[in-house]
């Protein structure tokens, strides 16, 4: 199965969601933040799609990648889980280098609070990567689901319903 950038994203966030997502079930619609998400990509930047290319290659799909300055520009809601956009998009750089596309750089963006962030790729993060590919791998082809870990983003997971149906607990905040 080839790795995508939100399998790498999800990877960082909850080993149980990445399981769930790959093996297909996929609530992501039922989510009122997902669809807010979406919104925002279609509504932030309208002049991008003119300006911007979309990038489909070895499994990963780049919304906006601007083919001049070799910037690709990624859109997030909120920066609370900015540790795993970061991951997400240097995934991305890292999928273009290896497909003989060098000289990438990312800039995370949330229109919200009107934020920027730069992201670049080291020799470090290509060995993490190749360290958190395995283990992506790994989870995903596992046969048992990972269990269930309260933390403070079930809330706003497309999962919460499936993961704590049944559950006396509510996440830790
Ligand atoms: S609700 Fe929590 S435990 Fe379940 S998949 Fe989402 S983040 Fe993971």
């Amino acid at each position: 199965m080839k790795i995508t950038g939100t399998h790498f994203n999800y990877f960082q966030v909850c080993h149980r969601k990445l399981w769930l997502f790959a093996n297909n079930i996929q609530m992501e619609h039922n989510s009122e933040l997902v669809l807010e998400g979406k919104l925002i990509h279609e509504t932030t930047y309208p002049q991008r799609p003119a300006r911007y290319q979309e990038l489909e290659i070895d499994g990963i799909k780049i919304d906006y990648f601007d083919t001049v300055e070799k910037v690709i520009h990624e859109i997030k809601k909120t920066e609370k889980l900015e540790h795993a956009h970061e991951w997400q998009l240097k995934y991305y750089i890292y999928v273009l280098k290896n497909n003989g596309i060098e000289g990438v750089t990312g800039i995370l963006e949330y229109p919200k609070t009107r934020q920027r962030h730069e992201v670049f790729l080291s020799e470090i993060d290509e060995q993490a990567i190749e360290e958190m590919k395995d283990l992506i791998t790994e989870i995903m082809e596992s046969k048992k689901c990972p269990p269930l870990q309260k933390k403070s983003i079930c809330k706003n997971c497309s999962y919460f319903d499936l993961c704590f149906s049944g559950e006396q607990e509510e996440p830790t905040s």
